[in-house]
């Protein structure tokens, strides 16, 4: 069946006599409120709902500050997050959060069983499949060996027990900032969409600390567990401030004088504003529907300081572009690197040279993805001076960085 779950979903129960449905919790707020009007159809019709929290390892419900607030810096909610994780058996607990049961629950007798025609299921299941062929052919992932994150649920668990068992967890601290590198878990289509539970990752990273011959390698596997808070933190923010999906956490910005030339986004999107780590990584995105997590702070830094465009049409780009589309953590990463967010020391602008430099030093990055540079030096690659001759129809940089992030303070003086 494919449509309006508000609608469908009563329906469905209908056909099948359902006795009790269930489901896992989500915590945005158009999924809330659309749970909220299902599971009241499905009381009225007398049927039992329970619900299960399974999208993080920690209920939002506990994790408040002492004065009971919720938390708006990471570094206490990651305290406060480890903290609870350590007293509870949280790695096996699925605990059911909400259960409601009708008053007078009639459940389904044999004769009304045996009265569901066979017609009625055989549709709903012939109807089933199909929908998920059109799906699986329509979609990004088949035959698209560029994306890391791949489909379904024992392909997820093939990649954690990867990252796991063959070490590159180990190495993450240094290597996940490497963007020509594939040092990261790419679990994250997987954890937003839930063909992984986040205690089958958390305890996989249990599982390589307790075989850590060293402490880097602790270290790493540490790094990489707070990844994963900063994913519940982002959570916890959305379900404490839904007014975040819709605007910045910091009201001034809406006074901002964002210019949205059009013209800089199109070339934005399309990889082509002449600045390579730029264009590369907006390429990986078109091409694979994924971006490593340094490219990500790089060209959202790029959209919203250099070329001044306001952040919210970054991250719609990003919803509609990425596999691992999130609204909390899209939310979250743009308004990190918007500085309109909860970040309390707010104000960074990435220069995205340097960035380069320091991240893809040899080019393999932006060779990979750019390849009609292939043959530019690495220096004039990084530093994107790249003479007519050699630029191979690759445009000249749209903007100049210094002025572009001059205006950028001068504007956002006027709003301080
Ligand atoms: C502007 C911007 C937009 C982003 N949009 C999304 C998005 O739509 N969906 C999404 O899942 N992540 C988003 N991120 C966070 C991050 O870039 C990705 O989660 C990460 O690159 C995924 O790669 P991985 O699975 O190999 O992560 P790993 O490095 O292996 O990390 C493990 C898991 O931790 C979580 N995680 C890691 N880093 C972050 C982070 N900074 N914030 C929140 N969770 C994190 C992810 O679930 C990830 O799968 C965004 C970051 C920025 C700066």
């Amino acid at each position: 069946m494919n449509g309006d779950p508000i609608k469908l979903i009563s329906k469905l129960a209908e056909l099948i006599k359902a006795e009790c449905i269930y489901w896992n919790e989500n915590i945005e707020p158009y999924e809330i409120n659309r749970d909220k009007i299902i599971t009241e159809l499905l009381l009225k019709e007398k049927r039992k709902v329970y619900t299960f929290l399974d999208q993080l390892l920690v209920n939002p419900v506990s994790i408040k500050t002492n004065n009971h607030e919720p938390y708006k810096v990471y570094g206490p909610f990651y305290r406060k997050w480890i903290d609870i994780i350590n007293k509870t058996n949280i790695a096996n607990n699925n605990s059911i959060k909400i259960s409601r049961t009708p008053e007078k629950f009639r459940g389904v007798n044999k004769r009304e069983l045996s009265l569901i025609k066979n017609s009625d299921l055989n549709y709903c299941i012939t109807k089933k499949n199909k929908y998920i062929c059109d799906l699986l052919s329509s979609n990004r992932f088949k035959d698209n060996n560029l994306c890391p994150c791949k489909p379904g649920e024992s392909e997820s668990i093939k990649q954690l027990n990867f990252f796991i068992n063959l070490g590159v967890i180990n190495s993450y601290d240094k290597a996940r900032d490497i963007p020509s590198l594939e040092s990261t878990s790419n679990l994250s289509a997987a954890l937003s969409l839930g063909t992984i539970s986040c205690r089958a990752v958390w305890n996989g990273a249990q599982k390589s600390k307790n075989m850590a011959p060293n402490e880097y390698q602790i270290n790493s596997i540490d790094t990489w567990i707070k990844e994963l808070a900063w994913r519940e933190f982002y959570q916890n923010a959305l379900i404490n401030f839904p007014d975040l999906e819709k605007g910045p956490y910091r009201k001034k910005w809406l006074d901002f004088q964002w210019q949205n030339r059009p013209d800089w986004l199109d070339a934005w999107e399309n990889g082509l504003t002449g600045i390579p780590i730029v264009d590369a990584a907006m390429r990986q995105l078109k091409h694979s529907g994924w971006m490593h997590n340094r490219c990500r702070m790089i060209v959202a830094s790029f959209l919203v300081k250099d070329l001044l465009i306001d952040w919210r049409l970054g991250e719609l780009f990003f919803m509609k572009s990425l596999v691992d589309g999130d609204l909390a953590s899209n939310n979250g990463g743009w308004q990190w690197s918007a500085s309109s967010g909860m970040d309390p020391k707010p104000m960074r602008i990435f220069n995205p040279f340097r960035q380069a430099s320091k991240f893809d030093e040899d080019g393999n990055y932006i060779r990979k993805w750019i390849p009609e540079l292939s043959h530019v030096s690495t220096p004039n690659l990084l530093s994107s001076e790249i003479n007519l001759a050699e630029r191979n129809g690759y445009p000249k940089p749209i903007i100049n960085h210094k002025n572009q992030t001059s205006i950028f303070k001068e504007l956002y003086s006027n709003i301080k």
